[in-house]
This record gives C-alpha cells, structure tokens and sequence, in this order.
C-alpha cells in the first residue's frame, strides 16, 4: 500500500492540479482517438498539437473534470471555449506550417492559441472582454508562449500592425465577414469564420487568390455571436 501511495503522490503536479499529470495525459489520448482521429482529422501536427496542449489548465478548476469532454464548457462572462473536436478542425482547416502567421479573433481563455502556437510561427489573438484577455495573456505566459501576443480590443477590426496574415481564425460568429479581416488577409491566405445567418451559423473558408476571394462552408456550428464595445451583436 505505502509504496502505492507514493508513486500516486510522485506523479502529482507541482501546480495544484487536482489530478495526478498522468490521468489528464490518457484523458487527452482519449480525447484526441475518440473524438478528433474518429471523426476523421488526420493531420499529424494538429494531432500532435492536441495531444500536447494542457486543456484542463484552460478550464475553472471546479470544470477541469470535464475539460476533455466531447462538448463546449464555460469560461466566465457568457463566453464559451470551443469543443475539442472544432478546435482541431478549424486549426487543420488553416493548413499551417511553422513559418505560419496566424491572426485569431476571440482569444477567450487562451486554449485555441496556445494549439495555434504549436502549429505557427507567431500567433496575434485580440479579445474585446479584458479580464479574459488578461488572464489568457498571463497563463500563455506562464505556460511559455512565447510566439503568442494577446491585445484587448475589437477584432472586428482586425490587427493592423502586424497584417497580413497567412491565415485568420475567427472564434466568434458576426452576420458577416469583417471587410478589415478580408484586408488583412495575405495574398494566398486562408481564413475560417464561423458566420451567422438568420440564426443558423456555418463555419466559412475563404481562401485570397489574386485579390479575389473563394467560399466555401464546411460545417454547421454554434458560436458566441461577435460582439462590439457596446455590446451590440455584427
Ligand atoms: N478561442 C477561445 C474561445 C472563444 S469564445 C478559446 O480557445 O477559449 C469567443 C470569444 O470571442 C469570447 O471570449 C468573446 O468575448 C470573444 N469576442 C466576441 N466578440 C469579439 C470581438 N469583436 N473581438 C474580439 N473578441 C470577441
């Protein structure tokens, strides 16, 4: 029993978690099997990304039981981090590579940039609701992300001093896609925007080619809408 006992208390972490670092470990293996290889995803680095990035370190404590669970969980301020299965769709959907400029609108509580991180080269994330900004932008930072820089703000209008980008990821859902977003969109770039209509919301990848943009829908989804400094939905 006693030696039992200690291997159980060795494999704690050091951060409080409530759960020894092994058990989230084969909750994320699981995670990624049943849900994301099932379904479909095959991409090796995305796989890789989801198999790396510590979710339940991205959740209240008091979720973190549910953090690899097949469904959204919620993150304070009404908001949502996204369903494990969506994240790693949308981050395949980019075709990153690690010279990959990424700009996501919608940072929440971190979880999708830190999987953009292990994929790209820099990732720039702008989040309107500042205490969630700020506490994403000091847990990436404790976490040692390094390539990640959060602004508080309204993505609508996009990030102009670092544009372009080769690919945008937009995490809320405007009635629209935003004309700033399109214009900072590299020549070749992709951007994935789940955009509202009547209601019914579909996850929209462009694609810039010689100026002109194609469409084209991917998957029905549900997002917190996009929202402006008065809390007005775009
Ligand atoms: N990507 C996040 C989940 C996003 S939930 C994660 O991994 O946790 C959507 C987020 O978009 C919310 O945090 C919401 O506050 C934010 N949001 C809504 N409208 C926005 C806007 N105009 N600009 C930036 N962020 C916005």
């Amino acid at each position: 029993m006693l030696p039992l006992l200690i291997i159980l208390l060795t494999t704690v972490s050091c951060c409080g978690d409530a759960q020894p670092v092994d058990y989230y470990r084969a909750q994320r293996e699981k995670m990624v099997k049943q849900q994301i290889e099932a379904r479909g995803i095959t991409d090796k680095r995305v796989l890789a990304a989801m198999r790396k990035v510590e979710r339940h370190l991205f959740v209240d404590p008091l979720q973190q039981g549910e953090a690899y669970a097949d469904h959204p969980l919620p993150i304070g301020y009404g908001q949502t981090i996204s369903q494990p299965y969506i994240v790693a769709f949308m981050s395949a959907a980019l075709k990153t590579t690690p010279e990959t400029r990424v700009l996501e609108i919608g940072t929440g509580s971190g979880y999708q940039a830190a999987v953009l991180a292990e994929l790209c080269d820099s990732v720039f994330t702008v989040e309107i609701i500042a205490p969630l900004g700020e506490k994403a932008r000091n847990l990436l930072r404790v976490l040692g992300y390094t390539n990640v820089r959060v602004k508080i703000g309204d993505g609508y209008q996009g990030w102009k001093e670092h544009a372009p980008y080769h690919t945008i990821m937009v995490t809320c859902s405007p009635s629209h896609v935003p004309q700033p977003l399109i214009e900072q969109l590299a020549e070749g770039g992709r951007m994935i925007i789940p955009v509202d209509s009547h209601g019914y919301q579909q996850l929209v990848v462009l694609v810039k080619k010689q100026g002109h943009l194609s469409r084209q829908s991917v998957l029905p989804v549900r997002f917190v809408p996009m929202i402006n400094a008065e809390n007005r939905e775009y």
